[in-house]
């Protein structure tokens, strides 16, 4: 339901977590966030309010400059610590946030049982996760980027998903489709979210991504483009303060 994301020079649970706090107001039943530190995934995630995420996460280890968070309303899977979001993909190396419905997830499920994946939640978002983890495995070029790309030609439905993959520790992967998300961009840091509301504290630039971009997004750089892997240019928005 609610989506943050960061990448850039500060830490990045503060602000996820806060921004989590700002979505609230958009309903969910369990909320989580993704840390990525030298090379290494940390994902944590709840049942309940984010104030019993962060609970839960004293004396976590939280340090990160980059990372995701979610707060979700379930759609597939009853809500519980285990269908909670952010995902980890099956090798451990991948973590996506989703909001929406993959409306095709059995059909791919079932490819993906028959080639020997076991999933670990009841959500369509794992479903994704692992068919973009099998096609970065076995086709394309390896990069996280052209498997989003490739998987997202299969998926019907309605997405907007933030990715991030341990072995490009300061990259995030956005695309969406029916599924809101904005771009903030600051001074070698940019922030993701779903609404401009966990933002507008930090930069009144922002980029409304489109249905069918896909989003690559490092402290220094945001390059956007559409799933035919042509480069677009971003629209930048100022934000009104007021
Ligand atoms: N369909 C996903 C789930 O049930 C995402 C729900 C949401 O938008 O929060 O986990």
């Amino acid at each position: 339901c609610g989506i943050v994301g960061y990448t850039g020079p500060k830490q990045a649970y503060p602000i996820i977590l806060k921004g989590l706090k700002r979505l609230e107001y958009r309903g969910y039943d369990s909320s989580g966030v993704a840390l990525l530190h030298n090379n290494k995934l940390n994902v944590y995630k709840k049942k309940g309010k984010v104030a019993e995420l962060e609970e839960s996460l004293v004396g976590a280890n939280l340090n990160a400059n980059i990372g995701i968070g979610h707060t979700r309303w379930a759609t597939h899977g009853e809500p519980n610590d285990r269908n909670a979001h952010p995902h980890s993909s099956a090798s451990g190396r991948l973590a996506m946030i989703h909001n929406g419905i993959i409306e095709n997830y059995a059909q791919l499920k079932a490819e993906l049982v028959k080639k020997g994946y076991q999933f670990t939640s009841d959500t369509d978002t794992e479903v994704l996760l692992n068919f973009i983890e099998d096609i970065q495995k076995n086709n394309g070029d390896g990069t996280l980027e052209e498997a989003v790309r490739i998987a997202l030609k299969r998926v019907t439905g309605a997405y907007c998903i933030l990715l991030i993959d341990e072995q490009d520790p300061e990259t995030i992967i956005a695309a969406r489709k029916g599924s809101p998300l904005v771009i903030g961009i600051g001074k070698g840091e940019h922030f993701l979210a779903s609404d401009a509301s966990p933002i507008i504290e930090y930069t009144k630039e922002v980029v409304y991504v489109n249905d069918y971009e896909l989003a690559i997004v490092r402290p220094n750089e945001l390059i956007l483009k559409n799933l035919g892997n042509e480069k677009i240019t971003p629209y930048i928005t100022k934000l009104d303060m007021e």
